[in-house]
């Protein structure tokens, strides 16, 4: 990461530099597999080969689909490989033959199986054994090689897994040439550090020329990023996200958070199309009818407005004051809220936009109004680039005065 003094965060930028990885991070999008397993989530057929087309301009690099959840799936899936998108697109299905076997069916050139590893899902959902387990996915792995695709396998509920077991189920895989291997966090239960020391675990014992690795977190404890970013700094090279973050419970990283801080605090790409963010998550919320929170980092309503009186002064002399990135970048716009918050320098700036040319007292006297009206915030503006302008010209005509 090269770092320029002159950037308002150059500091930060600092303090983020933890080590060296120059990996680039790249991202698989899963809103067609993860983000339809959200409760009240179902895309039409139309819909989904919107999405993929959309995330594919976006710049992901893998984007997931299950053929296997209906017929509709799997034309859907059929209908996206065709496409001949930049992306990979991925046949997600179980690690099972049959399975396989639909992924080929819908002309798959790659296939992402997963298997439930932990001695909970081996018991509680497979009904099989340790040994079963790696006799059916070592099975399936080999299928697969024999059918020419590329694969990604899947070690669900890794983080719950017996270490000596994950290791072993992992050096199986790696030595049969799958190209990815998946380590998640299937229920949420990591702590960054934790996510660390387990993908590196992996990492250390895999041959890096012949595997790399995925890491899949969940958002139950509101750590899905963080986990993520932390298995990367151990090794792993690709994350899992959804539009909005949308999928089982509480869902996976968002895609829009994932690629600002690959972009920003990683500097680990910048071919991503950002400024498409809020469009994205526009269109998503449209096809699921859920609202987007207005404080979702990044393209929330609220992830650029500005409110308190001593912000709202900063924010008019130079919005990098309280912002990481032009609202623009991401597709957002800045807002201003004027209320009881306001302040003298809200109250000024709010009379100047009247065209009301008055002193600190009008502007005192309007900002104590505001306060004794108790009706909160009272009026939102953009602040766009007509308004950015007029700050400039007021700005020049008040130094022109003095
Ligand atoms: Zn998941």
């Amino acid at each position: 990461m090269s770092l320029n003094s002159d950037d308002v965060n150059y500091y930060a930028h600092l303090y983020n530099r933890v080590n060296d990885y120059t990996n680039r991070i790249r991202i698989l999008d899963s809103t067609l597999r993860e983000g339809e397993q959200h409760p009240g989530v179902s895309f039409t057929k139309k819909q989904r080969i919107q999405v993929a087309w959309l995330l594919d301009s976006f710049g992901v690099d893998q984007i997931e689909i299950s053929p296997i959840v209906s017929q509709d799936h799997f034309e859907a899936t059929k209908t996206i490989i065709k496409q001949g998108l930049k992306a990979d697109i991925l046949a997600h299905v179980r690690a099972i033959k049959s399975d396989v076997d639909v992924a080929i069916s819908c002309g798959a050139s790659w296939v992402a199986t997963y298997m439930g590893i932990s001695d909970i899902h081996l018991s509680a959902k497979l009904k099989i054994t340790r040994e079963e387990a790696k006799i059916r996915a070592l099975d399936v792995a080999d299928y697969i090689n024999a059918h020419g695709l590329k694969a990604r396998f899947t070690m669900e509920d890794a983080s719950r897994t017996d270490p000596g077991f994950l290791v072993e189920m992992c050096k199986e895989m790696n030595s049969r040439g799958i190209r990815r291997i998946s380590i998640p966090d299937t229920v949420g239960i990591m702590r960054p550090t934790g996510m660390y020391n387990l993908v590196k675990t992996i990492y250390e014992n895999i041959d890096k020329s012949k595997s790399s690795l995925d890491v899949h977190c969940h958002n139950d404890l509101g750590l899905a990023l963080a986990n993520a970013l932390a298995g990367c700094d151990a090794g792993a090279d690709q994350i899992h996200t959804t539009i909005d973050g949308f999928g089982e419970r509480t869902g996976i990283p968002a895609l829009a958070e994932t690629a600002v801080a690959l972009t920003l605090i990683y500097k680990s790409t910048d071919n991503l199309r950002l400024h498409m963010l809020k469009d994205l998550s526009k269109t998503i919320s449209e096809y699921t009818q859920i609202d987007i929170p207005e404080s979702k980092p990044i393209v929330g309503d609220s992830a650029y407005k500005h409110k308190a009186g001593t912000h709202l002064a900063a924010i008019l002399r130079n919005p990098s004051a309280y912002e990481i990135l032009e609202p623009r970048t991401v597709g957002n716009r800045r807002k201003i809220v004027f209320g009881e918050l306001a302040g003298k320098n809200g109250a000024n700036y709010l009379l100047s936009l009247l065209g009301l040319h008055t002193g600190q007292n009008e502007a005192e006297v309007l900002a104590r109004g505001l306060k004794e009206l108790r009706m909160g915030d009272i009026l939102e503006l953009y602040l766009d680039d007509r308004l950015e302008r007029k700050i400039l010209n007021d700005d020049s005509t008040k130094k022109v005065k003095e």
